[in-house]
């Protein structure tokens, strides 16, 4: 596996339209507020885009129930990093269950819709590029940001 320099954007909008069955039944709508002058990142390009697809899987779901909502898909430049949050306006994370949600096989979702391993995935490939994942959540508000450096 080699790291290759990628567009985040790119890998961003495939996820969207992987995902845009899901998203058009949940009648979800999505802002992109992409930082144009991004520079690429160097990641594993198939890695990258399963933490694009779990995170947004995830924001699709919790904002399902009501029927509409709003993703939110947001990048920035920070000196030598690069940051993407993935915003819902859903439910939110209970405080007491938001330290457990990248836990292996922690899921609130009932048999056979969760298998809990999604936000563990994440976390471990972010581990891999030595980057960073942090989430911030409140009832209509859920943020979960990740911070890769540009250069791998
Ligand atoms: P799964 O999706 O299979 O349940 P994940 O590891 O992807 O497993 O997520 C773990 C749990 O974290 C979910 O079951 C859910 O309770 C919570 N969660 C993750 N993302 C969100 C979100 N955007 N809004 C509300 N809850 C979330
Ligand atoms: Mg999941």
């Amino acid at each position: 596996q080699d790291k290759q320099y990628a567009d985040i954007h790119i890998g961003i909008r495939n996820t969207l339209t992987m995902l845009g069955y899901k998203m058009r039944k949940g009648n979800i709508n999505i802002i992109e507020d992409f930082d144009e002058t991004l520079p690429e990142v160097k990641a594993l390009i198939g890695e990258l885009n399963q933490v694009w697809t779990n995170l947004i899987d995830n924001a699709i779901d919790a904002m399902e129930p009501a029927g509409k909502g709003t993703l939110t898909i947001k990048t920035r430049r920070d000196r030598e990093f690069v940051e993407v949050f993935i915003i819902d306006d859903g439910p939110g994370i209970p405080p007491e269950i938001q330290s457990q949600v990248f836990d292996p096989f922690f899921t609130t979702k009932e048999m056979g819709k969760g298998t809990g391993m999604g936000l563990e995935v994440v976390q471990r490939i972010v581990k891999q590029h030595r980057g960073s994942i942090k989430v911030k959540s409140q009832p209509g508000h859920t943020e979960f940001s990740v911070c890769f450096l540009i250069d791998g």
